[in-house]
């Protein structure tokens, strides 16, 4: 007889909420106010003498993450576009990519006229390793697209002894990765820019909105230029009523401005970020400890070198067979139903997302010919394939919680894995 939730049975977490996801209070809606009575609701209008939130943002960000140089703008997805766009990557060019990620780095690869070649990754983190980008190198190859994945982070190290080998450009997808650190520098800085998603999802929440770092002027100069029409700051201070925006047209850009109304929630979320970070941390190592102790489950590993984690996604790994042959959505959906909570298998590996399907749209038929295909997808993947089959995501708000609520996953994991037999 089983008793799993899923099958009508009692579920094992009483009735308690999990914590709320985005966090604000008074001192939030203070700023968010204040950038409406401001009545300057975007970079592009007039200033009140002084500097706009989303360059305030801007700065404050750099300085989060060590770094000289960080441009706000309206979405991760127009972070990689710019980043790409600074690099000048276009018609005619290839950007490696990995299978497991959001579909934001393919998609902002076709944006910009290039390939993208979708590469397999790690079984056990679902990122990129340094073997699978130097397979994939062409002659035509400018960049790598790397994404610190759900609550790990790519081999930095390795990545980057085969970028610099082959010569070309790194770009850090840290859309998932805000604050991780890497032998005790922030990750994003490791490549010619990284950047960063601030949907409300991600562990830093403006609604929507992004970022793009870099420590090297010139693609600075560009990527200012490339996210709000061809302009970028003044040089000088701009008295009240003036722009603080010139035409320079240096290079030809498109507008992803941040709205300053998100830049001011910005503002408010970005100095809870680390207590945030602390407090997953703490209640992912009660998890750990209580996984640990059912045997064949355990976090997503995370490298030595990588001394800081940032959990976006926490992701339980178990070994095949801890389930017996149940697919992990059923799994998934079992442990949810205990739970009340949202939990869930990784998302599908790019080759099999229908949001990767470049053929529906006319504009990307130049590079999405049957050779271009081909040499996009024209590999196995088998890691990601794994990887998926063997993983559980939760997101990061129930780390927010308390030792109960951990104790609850576990127990919810522990009595899925007992009566799995009654979910075939
Ligand atoms: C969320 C995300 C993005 C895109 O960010 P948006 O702000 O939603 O456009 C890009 N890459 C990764 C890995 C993401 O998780």
């Amino acid at each position: 007889m089983s008793d799993l939730a899923l099958l009508g049975g009692t579920p094992s977490r009483r009735q308690r909420p999990w914590p709320a996801w985005p966090q604000y209070d008074e001192r939030t809606e203070g700023e968010l106010i204040a950038a409406l009575r401001s009545r300057r609701w975007a970079v592009s209008w007039p200033t009140d003498g002084s500097p706009s939130r989303e360059r305030r943002f801007a700065e404050e960000f750099a300085r989060y993450n060590d770094v000289a140089h960080c441009v706000s703008v309206d979405h991760g997805s127009s972070a990689l576009v710019v980043a790409l766009e600074a690099l000048d990557i276009g018609p005619g060019d290839e950007v490696i990519v990995p299978v497991m990620t959001w579909v934001a780095p393919v998609t902002a690869v076709l944006r910009v006229g290039a390939l993208p070649v979708v590469v397999d990754v790690d079984p056990e983190t679902g990122c990129l390793t340094p073997e699978a980008i130097r397979e994939a190198t062409s002659a035509r190859t400018k960049a790598v697209i790397v994404v610190h994945l759900a609550c790990t982070v790519a081999d930095v190290d390795g990545i980057r002894e085969v970028v610099d080998e082959a010569g070309i450009s790194l770009i850090e997808d840290c859309a998932q990765a805000h604050g991780a650190q890497w032998r005790g520098r922030k990750v994003g800085t490791f490549g010619a820019l990284g950047v960063f998603s601030f949907q409300m999802g991600k562990v830093l929440a403006g609604g929507e909105g992004g970022a793009v770092i870099t420590s090297d002027p010139v693609l600075y100069r560009r990527a200012e230029q490339l996210r709000a029409d061809s302009r970028r700051y003044a040089d000088v201070d701009v008295p009240a009523g003036g722009s603080e925006l010139v035409e320079d047209g240096e290079v030809m850009g498109g507008n992803y401005c941040m709205s300053e109304l998100t830049a001011g929630v910005l503002l408010d979320q970005l100095p809870r970020l680390d207590q945030q970070h602390e407090h997953r941390e703490k209640m992912a190592a009660v998890l750990e400890a209580g996984l640990a102790e059912l045997g064949g489950l355990g976090p997503i590993p995370v490298p030595a070198e990588a001394d800081v984690r940032s959990v976006y996604e926490y992701g339980i790994r178990f070994r095949p067979g801890t389930f017996g042959s149940v697919p992990v959505e059923r799994v998934a959906d079992a442990v949810a139903a205990e739970l009340g909570m949202a939990l869930w298998p990784p998302d599908l590996p790019l080759h099999r997302s229908v949001m990767f399907h470049p053929h529906t749209k006319r504009r990307f038929a130049n590079v999405w010919t049957p050779e271009g295909r081909t040499r996009a997808l024209g590999r196995e993947y088998p890691g990601a394939e794994r990887y998926r089959d063997t993983t559980l995501i939760f997101h990061h708000q129930a780390l927010l919680g308390d030792a109960a609520d951990m104790a609850d996953i576990v127990a919810a994991v522990e009595k899925v894995r007992a009566q799995h037999e009654s979910l075939s």
